[in-house]
């Protein structure tokens, strides 16, 4: 159970606003290794603690306004 990888999206601002389901910060990993990773700009943050990346996540998907580019993911 532990190894399952979590994969998990929250849709940010930016896609909130523009109904984009693509603009997504991503949560990934198992263990103790778990990241998040914007779509829209790239931006990535790491955590060992599953409720926490979840958090900076959600946190971040709430406040960036950044846009995949067209035919890009
Ligand atoms: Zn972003």
């Amino acid at each position: 159970m532990s190894n399952t990888p979590v994969s998990v999206r929250y849709l940010t601002l930016a896609g909130r606003a523009l109904a984009d389901a693509r603009s997504t910060v991503d949560v990934t990993g198992s263990g103790t290794s778990f990241t998040y990773r914007c779509r829209g700009c790239k931006a990535t943050g790491r955590h060992s603690y599953e409720p926490n990346i979840h958090k900076d996540a959600q946190d971040y998907a709430a406040a960036c306004r950044a846009l995949p580019r067209p035919g890009k993911s």
